[in-house]
Order: C-alpha cells, then sequence, then structure tokens
C-alpha cells in the first residue's frame, strides 16, 4: 500500500537504497508493464533494462513472440485516443491484439511499440435509434465493444433472445480479432463475421475517431452531425471494405454496430462417409449450379482424412440445420477431432505426439479412428452451442486455411491437394497429424476477406503441436497448392507468415483501393508491424 501511493521517483528513490524492497520492485514492475505516464519513452526503457523488467507478448500456442514496451488495457474509447496520442509523442508504433488465437504474426508489436489488449472493452452499447435512417427492428442492430469475446457476446446476445446469424467453429477469440481476419464459419448463403459488420468506430493513426459505414449505411447523416460530437461519420464503401478486414492495419477499433437475427435452433448431424461418394455430392449438376448439398444445408462441413486407408480417405460429412425446438436434445459424444484422436489411442497425447513423430506411418489410421468416432445423430440445441466446438483456450494444434473458389473446378483442385499429401508423405515421410476441413462461405465485399467476391471454399489443414514436421509440412503444402493454383488464397490468421506482397496484389482485385485507404489511416506508420513489414507496406519501414 504504502508503495502504490508513491510517486515513481520516490519508488525509484527506495529501490535504489533497498533493492530487495519487494513491495516497492512489484509497483515498479507492474508500472513499467501497465504503462506510467509519468516517464517518457527513454526513462521508460532505462528503468526496465536496470530492473530487468520484460514485457513479452505470446499468442496461445507461443509461436509468435513481441516484446512492447507496455501492454495497455484501454477501457473506452477515450483510453484508445490517449494511447495513440502517447504513442505518437514518444514516436513508437501501437497495435491491439485479441485473443492471440492467430498462428500468423497479424498481431505482434515491434520491439518497444505499445500495444493494446481490448478485453476490459467488452460491453454491450445502446444504440440511439434518432440517428438511425430506418427505425430499429427493420433489421437487427446490435452495438457492442470490440473486445469482448465470440463467448460473451452469444450470451450477451442470447439473453435478449438474438443470435449471430453465424459464427466459427469456437468463441475464444474477441470480436475484433475474428472480425479483422476475416474468420468465418460454414454455410454457402452465410458469409464471414465481417458480413454482419454495419459499422465499425475506429481511432486512426492521427487520433481522429471515425464511425465507418458503406456508403448506404445504417446512420442518417444529418442527425449524425446535429447529435454526436466525439466522432466523424464517413459512410464510403472504399472506408468500409477496407477497415473491417484489415488485420490492426487501419486504426484500433472500439466498437461495432452488428446486424443480427432471432435466436434459433439448430440440429446437427455427423455422418461417416468417403471423398469418393462426397466428390459426387459436390459435383456441380449443370454449370453455374451449385450442388444440392450446399444449398439444401444452412450449415455443410466435410473432415477428410488426408491418406487413403484400405482405398478410401474417410469422411465424416457434417449438417446443421434451423430447426423449430424450445430446448436441447441428442448430445455430440466426442466435440471435435482431437479429442476424437485421444478418444480412440490408448496413450496421453504427450505420448501420442512422441508416437506419430517416431512412426508418422501410423498418421491416417490413427485419423480414420478419430474421424470414427465423430459421428452424432440428431443433436439439438441454440445455434450458438452447435456452432462451438471446442473448450476455449485448450488449443493443442496449428493449423493453415485455404480459400478456394466454389466452381466446377473445386473438385478437381481437392483431388490435387490429395495428391500433395500423398507427394510429401512418399518423398519426405512428412505426415498430416489430423484431418483436412471443407467449409462453404458466403461472398464478402471486404476488400481483403478470403472470400472476397467469390462463393469460398475454406479448406483448414489442422496438425497436432508437436509434431517436429508439422510446420515445415504445412507451409511446404500452402507454397505447392499456391504454385499450382493461381486462385488460391490464405485465411489472414490460420496461415504461418506465407502470404507476401506480390501474392495479395494478385489474388486481390481490390487490393489497391485497400491500399490507398489503408494509407490515408496509417499516418506516419504508427500501425507498422512485423506483418506490414512482411506485406512491405510499413509506411517507415526504417522504423
Ligand atoms: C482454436 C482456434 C479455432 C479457430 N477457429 C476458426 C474458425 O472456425 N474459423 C476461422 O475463420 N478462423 C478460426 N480461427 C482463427 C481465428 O479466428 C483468427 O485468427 C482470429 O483473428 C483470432 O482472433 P483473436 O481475438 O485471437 O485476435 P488476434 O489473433 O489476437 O488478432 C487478430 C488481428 O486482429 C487485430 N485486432 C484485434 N483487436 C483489434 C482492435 N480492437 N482494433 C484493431 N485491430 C484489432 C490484431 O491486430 C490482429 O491483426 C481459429 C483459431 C484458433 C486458435
Amino acid at each position: 500500500m504504502e508503495a502504490q501511493a508513491k510517486a515513481t521517483v520516490e519508488l525509484l528513490k527506495v529501490l535504489v537504497a533497498d533493492p530487495e524492497n519487494e513491495e516497492h520492485l512489484d509497483e515498479l514492475k507492474k508500472r513499467i508493464i501497465n504503462g506510467d505516464d509519468s516517464l517518457d519513452h527513454a526513462a521508460h526503457s532505462v528503468i526496465a533494462r536496470l530492473f530487468r523488467i520484460s514485457v513479452t507478448w505470446s499468442n496461445c500456442i507461443n509461436q509468435q513472440i513481441c516484446y512492447p514496451i507496455q501492454i495497455r488495457k484501454p477501457r473506452c474509447l477515450d483510453d484508445i485516443v490517449t494511447a495513440i496520442s502517447d504513442a505518437q509523442k514518444r514516436k513508437i508504433t501501437i497495435r491491439a491484439t485479441g485473443s492471440g488465437h492467430s498462428y500468423s504474426n497479424v498481431a505482434p508489436v515491434f520491439k518497444g511499440g505499445l500495444l493494446l489488449d481490448p478485453h476490459d472493452m467488452n460491453r454491450v452499447l445502446i444504440i440511439d435509434p434518432g440517428l438511425l435512417k430506418y427505425p430499429l427492428g427493420a433489421g437487427k442492430l446490435f452495438a457492442v465493444e470490440s473486445g469482448i469475446t465470440i463467448k460473451d457476446l452469444n450470451t450477451a446476445l442470447d439473453k435478449r433472445n438474438l443470435a449471430l446469424a453465424n459464427m466459427g467453429a469456437y468463441d475464444g477469440q474477441t470480436l475484433a480479432g475474428a472480425i479483422s481476419t476475416g474468420t468465418h464459419g460454414t454455410g454457402i448463403t452465410l458469409g464471414p463475421i465481417a458480413s454482419s459488420v454495419r459499422a465499425v468506430v475506429l481511432v486512426s493513426g492521427d487520433g481522429t475517431v471515425y464511425q465507418i459505414e458503406p456508403s448506404q449505411g445504417i446512420s442518417d447523416p444529418e442527425a449524425f452531425d446535429k447529435q454526436v460530437r466525439d466522432r466523424i461519420l464517413k459512410q464510403d464503401d472504399d472506408w468500409f471494405n477496407t477497415v473491417v478486414i484489415s488485420m490492426g492495419c487501419t486504426g484500433i477499433i472500439y466498437s461495432y454496430i452488428l446486424e443480427v437475427v432471432d435466436s434459433y435452433y439448430l440440429e446437427e448431424n455427423r455422418d461417416l462417409s468417403t471423398w469418393e461418394q462426397v466428390k459426387q455430392d459436390l459435383t456441380f449438376p449443370v454449370e453455374g449450379r451449385l450442388p444440392k448439398v450446399l444449398t439444401e444445408n444452412r450449415h455443410y462441413e466435410v473432415d477428410i482424412n488426408p491418406y487413403p486407408v484400405k482405398g478410401r480417405h474417410s469422411c465424416v460429412v457434417q449438417t446443421k440445420n434451423k430447426v423449430d425446438a424450445d430446448h436441447p436434445s441428442g448430445s455430440r459424444g466426442i466435440e471435435d477431432w482431437i479429442a476424437g484422436i485421444l478418444a480412440g489411442c490408448p496413450l496421453a497425447e504427450y505420448w501420442l505426439v512422441r508416437a506419430l513423430n517416431l512412426w508418422p506411418t501410423t498418421s491416417p489410421e490413427i485419423i480414420n479412428n478419430a474421424l470414427n468416432s465423430l459421428v452424432v445423430k440428431h443433436h439439438i440445441d441454440k445455434s450458438y452451442k452447435i456452432l462451438n466446438l471446442g473448450p476455449v483456450d485448450n488449443v493443442k494444434a496449428l493449423a493453415v486455411e485455404l480459400s478456394y473458389p466454389v466452381d466446377e473446378h473445386l473438385v478437381g483442385a481437392i483431388d490435387n491437394l490429395l495428391s500433395v499429401f500423398q507427394n510429401e508423405a512418399n518423398k519426405m515421410n512428412w505426415y498430416m497429424a489430423g484431418p483436412f476441413s471443407l467449409r462453404f462461405v458466403a461472398a464478402s465485399d471486404a476488400y481483403l476477406a478470403p472470400q472476397q467476391g467469390r462463393l469460398t471454399c475454406m479448406v483448414e489443414l489442422d496438425m497436432l503441436l508437436g509434431i517436429t514436421t508439422g510446420d515445415e509440412l504445412l507451409t511446404s503444402i500452402t507454397r505447392k497448392v499456391q504454385r499450382g493454383n493461381s486462385q488460391v488464397r490464405v485465411h489472414w490468421g490460420l496461415d504461418l507468415d506465407t502470404i507476401s506482397k506480390e501474392s495479395i496484389k494478385e489474388l486481390y482485385p481490390k487490393y489497391s483501393e485497400w491500399f490507398k485507404v489503408y494509407s490515408e489511416l496509417n499516418t506516419m506508420g504508427i500501425f507498422d508491424s512485423p506483418f506490414t513489414d512482411r506485406l512491405e507496406i510499413s509506411v517507415n519501414p526504417l522504423r
């Protein structure tokens, strides 16, 4: 308590006289890590070095690490504005991270930069109907701060008998983190979560607060101008389609207005099949007409063994469709393939990974056992419980995800992917340690959405953590597939840093529009980061 009341200079005086004073040392550490506005950048660095206080951030599997000068937890819009102003004064970069559930380097800040952890910005906000062009209820709008987790958002929506139209298979991400990388679920009529966004409130690099909406956005510009003092309304398709998926490069997002739906129940079924059967189901009946399995199921997904066992690639076909129900029924025995692998194997996870490293050729059989354990019949529950798999923060896998156009060539492209898996196994003895999945997503207008401008099949390649050749195999497959097919994009978060400047220019027809808006908002390169360096778009690459 005594230390808490002291100014930082006084703390330092005590510590110079008594370096072992734990209470004072703890207080100093807290101030250095959480930020101390009384210190300038140089003083902060010197004290951190002298007292060996290092601030480290890492993602959920500790494979992306960075060393910010501080990690601040803003609680409101003003805290973000202050943080940006501090970063400007100190001439350092700033970035927000979400829950750290991206495997790529989209979240880390440069060494010595300021990192914002938005988890304390998690409140539901009130929408003023007087600011809208149409009365509330025409679409169901829901305003919420950016750091809320998908899990807490679902709970908040459910309390109001509302729900997201769709979500990914996991709920540990923050809303901003999930939206910013194009996170999606499955369902050919349903876009990524970003497609539900109707407005983004963001603080740009020069500290201006914008509410950004499409050109025909929900807000009434006249009413907005008269009544709202703390932000500028920008209704502009280029701005909106840039910022909504921009991997933290265009500003710090404070909040969103989402369009949501009435809460609903889904029935989930998971059936065993083979790729040889599924590819008939995914073949276009006539040119331009989608296969029935995609149009007749709200959510359709296939999990496939990358390797044949007895000449066939086993699959699990998952369908989830709306049902009239008012209570849950049935259950999932096994949630997901990782649980399936562990349930079907007498070894603990550590020994299983060791065994797969020693005898990788056992992988096809192990994956088959996992798939066999996933069968589910007539499992009914609230939408967000059915769409969510796996417990939060129990991440034992690594993944990359490839985006293919849904067209007449899709089945051939998946056959080609299977031959890439087989070649890597034959030549290198490198095996996947999990199935891969096909999920189907509606086209997105966001300029850098992996689903931009086309119906998309997202192909996720999963790998158990600890497989020694796992990273090399996933990277090699990504490169080989992209070399052979110039239309394959990669998920911004589920990527092992393979995306380069050349590949985005080629793959995203709206990249130059995105870049123009990005350049306006990333004033003085304040949002530069290892990610913008990788894409060679840092404004000040020498920082
Ligand atoms: C177990 C697991 C399951 C997954 N399931 C799916 C899935 O089903 N579908 C799918 O598409 N993806 C999935 N992913 C990928 C994941 O959804 C994305 O990588 C997502 O971006 C992670 O969100 P996050 O909150 O952890 O954000 P982070 O990974 O920490 O950050 C992502 C990006 O958002 C930016 N950002 C975060 N907050 C803000 C803010 N307030 N302002 C500005 N920028 C911000 C960061 O700078 C960064 O660029 C999964 C990942 C894991 C680990």
